[in-house]
């Protein structure tokens, strides 16, 4: 676990995300942190994050969570982040490393179901419980052999556990907005000087949205 890649990645005098210089002392006993933020870089994805060994475990989910018990997302790996990338939301200055607008769209704690994590990660099958604002329940991220462009490159799959959490309610389309702002993409893009026609891509289509109700 460590914050190298991450750092060599971005230029701190030009994003306003965080440089994870400051160790952030993790005090025992207190609750492991679980977040999602919705990203509208190049391409949309959601970022899920776990809280171990002082950093954000991460992994790009590009279609999102399902609350489906048999609909696999794919996730892939990405560098660890710090514990302060956690409460960040805003605008990555386009032509930076992942330039484009970041949404908290959940928050939370979550709870390994096993006691060794650390194999668990190493074996490439864990199971745990979230407590998010829109997520919950029991889970499973597991490894498995890469997809398409990249068929030696580990890819994760992230899937809900049957139980009284599981829906077919498509959860990113019902749940658009920030859990700390209830904006949408465009706001933040607008409020933070993004690119809002780039943003509003990635927010559920007004149409959609009529026709739910
Ligand atoms: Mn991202």
């Amino acid at each position: 676990m460590s914050l190298t890649e991450y750092q060599r990645k971005r230029r701190f005098d030009v994003t306003p995300e965080p440089s994870g210089a400051k160790e952030s002392a993790r005090k025992a006993g207190k609750a492991l942190a679980y977040l999602i933020q919705k990203h509208r870089a190049t391409q949309l994805h959601y970022d899920f994050r776990l809280e171990w060994n002082g950093v954000l475990l991460s992994w790009a989910v590009p279609k999102g969570p399902s609350l489906d018990p048999s609909v696999k997302r794919l996730a892939t790996p990405v560098e660890d982040h710090p514990l302060d990338y956690g409460n960040f939301e805003g605008v990555i200055p386009e032509g930076e490393y992942g330039g484009g607008t970041v949404m908290l769209w959940d928050q939370g704690t979550w709870e390994p179901e096993l006691e060794d994590v650390s194999a668990a990660l190493e074996k490439g099958d864990l199971k745990f419980t979230l407590h998010g604002k829109k997520l919950k329940g029991s889970w499973v991220l597991v490894r498995t052999r890469g997809f398409g462009k990249n068929p030696t490159r580990p890819s994760w799959l992230l899937i809900k556990h049957r139980d009284d959490f599981a829906s077919t309610e498509d959860v990113t389309e019902s749940e658009p907005y920030s859990v700390v702002s209830r904006r949408l993409l465009a706001d933040i893009a607008r409020d933070g000087g993004g690119d809002v026609a780039k943003a509003s891509t990635g927010d559920p289509s007004v149409k959609k949205r009529r026709s739910k109700v």
